[in-house]
């Protein structure tokens, strides 16, 4: 029979699942209910819990832990936010610096609960690679955007340029011209961070009900079809897999992502390219691609995210050859040692965009909701932020986190999250720019100056890239 789950590398690693925990089924009353067991509700619920451990706290899960982005993602633990420029673009150098010190740190105090708590989800911090790795052009792009971190306030001393030899000695592309090399990166496995988190929040006194899918949201009360939760606080953190729940989905997006995983590769192919510390990588791109060295010794990669008409999430996590055949090509043109290597897995899953193109916390205390997404496929990283500043928010904590600039209380999501246009505006908007991304990616594969149009199709893109950025 065929089995879904299997599709994804990360789920497969999981071994046999234990029953399903138990769905609501009674009118409860708690101090805080979730909805949605990715990343962001339960890294909310460990916090709040390790904060105030007297608190009442009731997760709803629609599907299984993890079902979300957080279980089928690429892995990648960012020191960085996307859209990070709209919050503090504004703001002094020494504002922004110290913003930007916060999402860097991120990487390691996620790395030091997993370790504290003892959740097992092969967290390797080696940094990742921003490649000009096929054409001389992107050398530019990567030059530009380096400038563009350290403008905005990132570390020189985490963010610093590898000419082609020093390229070479971390990873060996098809034509490695340099890059940039971001220190505060890590990876992980997504399906066990999310699996053990969950287990973790239930030892500090979580209650999960999974099978539990969250249909009404009135004031202070969500309900399923079985069963109600009452709680002062209602914390939505659906992200990308909000369908039909309230009115979320009018505000974040559902943008498809699709990843693939190689078999393991022989010591032979990883002579050949090299990657002994574990980077990251992403090879200069609008179209987006990116990478990693597993623990077992595969690469997991993922390219070319994409947007279904009506914005529907992808609650399967198959994707057809053709998806798969496309990625694998992609990888390869990038490391012709992999020609011949067997893809073992390809899935896909729904990552949240936000119309104002960059992710939030927000607690509405008023109507007593609180909400955090919108990460533009950077969530791994992000929503243990956003988990830990939604946290400080409940509990009236004035911390740092709690006056960042993407921290918003006493507003509503509506206030501050523009609604996103009607169908077939979006989907032709969206056609609109994959087109012309392609496009000058194609021009960079021909490598010949085209006096007229590369320049109005880069400019062009650059507009676009400035519009949803
Ligand atoms: C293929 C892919 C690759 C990605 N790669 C990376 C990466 O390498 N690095 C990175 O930083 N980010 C990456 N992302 C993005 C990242 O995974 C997400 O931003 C992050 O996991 C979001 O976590 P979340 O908890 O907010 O949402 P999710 O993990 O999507 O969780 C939402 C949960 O809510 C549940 N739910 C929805 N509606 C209801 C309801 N009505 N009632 C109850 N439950 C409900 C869903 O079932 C789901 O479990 C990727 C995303 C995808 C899809």
């Amino acid at each position: 029979m065929h089995n879904d789950a299997l599709c994804n590398f990360w789920t497969s690693t999981l071994g046999e699942r234990p029953p399903a925990r138990p769905r609501l089924t009674a009118h409860l009353q708690a101090d805080v209910a979730i909805v949605g067991a990715g990343f962001t509700g339960l890294w909310t619920a460990y916090y709040l819990k390790r904060l105030s451990p007297a608190l009442n706290i009731v997760v709803l899960e629609a599907e299984r832990v993890g079902h979300g982005a957080s279980g089928r993602n690429g892995g990648w633990v960012v020191g960085n936010l996307a859209g990070l420029e709209r919050h503090i673009g504004g703001l002094s150098l020494d504002e922004r610096r110290l913003c930007c010190g916060v999402v860097a740190d991120n990487v390691d105090e996620l790395g030091g609960v997993l370790a504290r708590e003892g959740i097992d989800a092969d967290f390797h911090k080696g940094g990742a690679i921003y490649a000009a790795a096929r054409y001389r052009d992107q050398v530019a792009i990567q030059r530009g955007y380096l400038q563009h971190l350290h403008d905005l306030g990132h570390r020189e001393t985490d963010c610093c340029w590898l000419d082609a030899g020093q390229l070479a000695e971390k990873a060996r592309f098809r034509d490695g011209y340099g890059g940039i090399y971001h220190r505060q990166v890590a990876t992980v496995n997504p399906a066990r961070l999310v699996t053990g988190l969950a287990e973790c929040a239930e030892r500090l006194g979580v209650t999960i009900h999974e099978h539990s899918r969250a249909e009404i949201l009135e004031r202070r009360k969500v309900s399923t079809g079985e069963g109600s939760v009452e709680a002062p606080t209602i914390v939505c953190a659906t992200e990308g897999y909000a369908d039909g729940f309230h009115d979320f989905k009018r505000h974040v997006l559902p943008v498809q992502s699709l990843v693939v995983a190689t078999e393991p590769l022989s010591e032979s192919v990883w002579q050949e390219i090299g990657m002994a510390e574990r980077p990251a990588f992403s090879d200069a791109s609008r179209l987006i691609n990116y990478g990693h060295r597993t623990a077992d010794g595969r690469i997991v990669f993922g390219a070319r995210g994409s947007y279904r008409l009506g914005a529907r999430s992808k609650a399967d996590q198959a994707i057809g050859e053709a998806a798969m055949r496309m990625r694998r090509d992609l990888l390869v043109d990038l490391l012709p040692a992999l020609e011949g290597v067997r893809i073992t897995h390809g899935w896909g899953g729904s990552l949240g965009l936000s119309r104002n193109f960059r992710p939030h916390a927000i607690l509405d205390r008023r109507h007593g909701l609180a909400t955090a997404g919108g990460y533009a496929g950077e969530g791994v990283a992000a929503s243990h932020l956003f988990g830990r500043t939604l946290a400080d928010m409940i509990l009236e904590r004035d911390t740092e986190l709690a006056r960042m600039p993407w921290a918003f209380a006493d507003a509503s999501h509506r206030q501050l999250i523009k609604r996103w246009e009607i169908e077939p505006l979006r989907w032709l908007a969206a056609q609109a720019i994959t087109f012309s991304y392609a496009g000058e990616e194609a021009l960079m594969r021909r490598g010949k100056p085209l006096p007229l149009i590369k320049p109005a199709l880069q400019r062009m893109n650059d507009y676009f890239a400035s519009v949803i950025e």
